[in-house]
């Protein structure tokens, strides 16, 4: 018998690859050494050409790449429910409320949501940053706990005016860019990019976030594509969410929201449309020509009540989805089965057509489109050879996972994250059976106490209703 080669871990179990092939290996194994997947295959296989320290799962364990939530704001974090039946609420609660953060307070957002997302088997979060004095302190936390972050950061360069409604008789909407604001700001996400590469093995990515086009103005979308394209990174931008946007681009520009990122030449494969839940059929078109991405985050549409956007009609086009929690939950499993649930009843009820989504897009659109949205899918998104060690191991014999007929659809209708046995990040593991290795829970529910104390007092005054008294 030959001599067996080292390997820090190996994971045992059903594997789901999420590979081109969309390979299930019965009775697999992963070998994990430095950070890497160094085989996956066989159990047998792997255990006669492997020995390692440390193994993780069994024959009845299931495996699967770590998820991915494509899109969240850590900051939102302690705000939570301080929303709910406060619509509409984003300027009025969500920003006033990020705002206020410290950059300690930032810190401990990150570590408080990391924590949720590690529990529910996701080892990717997509972040998207605004405040520039939070950054340090938000990377700062991610390399603490481990988990693997995508960070788009960027800050608003330009001053808006939306006029309502009822006021338009005599007010007109505007936008006015503030002077040398792009360039300085952009010249910090190359300096980001520069410590944080968007390629190679780090645990965080930089990218570029350009929020909105009411935030941002027409230079930093031409600056902060090319800089997306240079380093091949993603270009998140929040599209075509609410009505008010819509409206703001029309008054502005005489055109909708996407057809203005078009003519400003910014739809290729590094744009990340965020929501674009009101697109038209022909912006639809525009993302697919352009090869944009979607990050949809199905929970939001409902917790915003902005609307649903056509699923199936982004998917004829051929346009790459990635669902993201936006912290309605920090739960990927929720998220699927949340995306499942809401286009069901909205175009699968409606024309008898159970294809609408099939389990398979769905777990994709949470694993390896999710990673090619992100322009990561050279590191995650799958389990292969070369790419990195983020794996989740749920207990397949957990009763309610059985009887298994088709592991996809299994884990998209009936998986929780109460099946999360362990989840791992380059190799680490982070979180396993009730244990997490690098978060101190009872500090956490001191901070996370704190911090909801902080942002109700600030945001106390601004609701339309007093707090609910029970
Ligand atoms: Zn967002």
């Amino acid at each position: 018998m030959t001599k067996r080669q080292p390997a820090d871990l190996i994971v045992r179990g059903r594997i789901v690859t999420m590979d081109a092939a969309r390979r299930i290996i019965a009775d697999g194994a992963v070998a994990v050494r430095g950070g890497d997947i160094v085989a996956i295959g066989e159990a047998s296989a792997i255990a006669a050409a492997y020995e390692a320290t440390t193994t993780v799962g069994d024959g009845g364990s299931i495996v699967m790449p770590g998820l991915i939530d494509a899109h969240t704001h850590c900051s939102q974090c302690f705000v939570r429910t301080l929303t709910s039946g406060e619509l509409p609420m984003i300027p009025r609660i969500y920003n006033p409320a990020q705002r206020s953060l410290d950059p300690e307070q930032a810190g401990q957002t990150v570590r408080l949501i990391a924590t949720q997302l590690l529990r529910a088997g996701v080892t990717t979060m997509c972040e998207g940053t605004l405040n520039r004095s939070h950054e340090d302190a938000i990377v700062a936390a991610v390399e603490e706990v481990g988990i693997r972050t995508v960070m788009a950061r960027g800050m608003a360069d330009q001053d808006f005016h939306h006029a309502a409604l009822y006021s338009q008789v005599t007010d007109r909407s505007w936008v006015k860019a503030r002077e040398g604001e792009a360039e300085r700001d952009l010249a910090h996400t190359e300096d980001f990019l520069g410590r944080f590469p968007a390629k190679g093995r780090g645990l965080v990515r930089g990218a570029v976030n350009v929020s909105s086009l009411l935030g941002f103005s027409e230079h930093y979308f031409r600056e902060g594509a090319r800089i997306a394209q240079r380093h091949g990174t993603s270009m998140q931008v929040h599209i075509s969410r609410d009505r008010e946007e819509v409206e703001l681009c029309l008054a502005v520009w005489g055109r909708r929201p996407i057809e203005r990122l078009h003519d400003l030449g910014v739809i290729d494969r590094h744009l990340v449309a965020v929501h674009a839940v009101l697109a038209s059929e022909a912006e639809i078109q525009l993302l697919a020509k352009g090869g944009a991405g979607l990050a949809h985050s199905p929970t939001e549409c409902v917790a915003n009540m902005n609307a649903v956007p056509n699923m199936p009609r982004f998917r004829a086009a051929g346009i790459r989805v990635a669902l993201g929690c936006d912290n309605q939950g920090n739960d990927m499993f929720d998220t699927m089965r949340a995306a499942w649930l809401i286009h069901g009843a909205k175009w699968g009820v409606a024309a008898y057509d159970p294809e609408f989504l099939t389990a398979g897009d769905l777990l994709a659109m949470a694993t390896i489109e999710s990673a090619s949205v992100l322009c990561a899918d050279d590191l995650i998104g799958s389990l292969e050879v070369g790419k990195a060690a983020d794996l989740v191991v749920l207990d397949g014999n957990a009763p309610h996972l059985l009887a298994t007929h088709h592991l996809p659809s299994d884990l998209v209708r009936f998986a929780t994250r109460g099946e999360v046995k362990a989840t791992i990040v380059a190799g680490r593991i982070l979180y396993r059976d009730g244990q997490f290795m690098t978060v101190d829970l009872d500090r956490l529910r001191r901070e996370a106490a704190a911090g909801a104390a902080h942002v109700r007092a600030i945001v106390e005054e601004r609701r339309y209703k007093p707090f609910p008294a029970f």
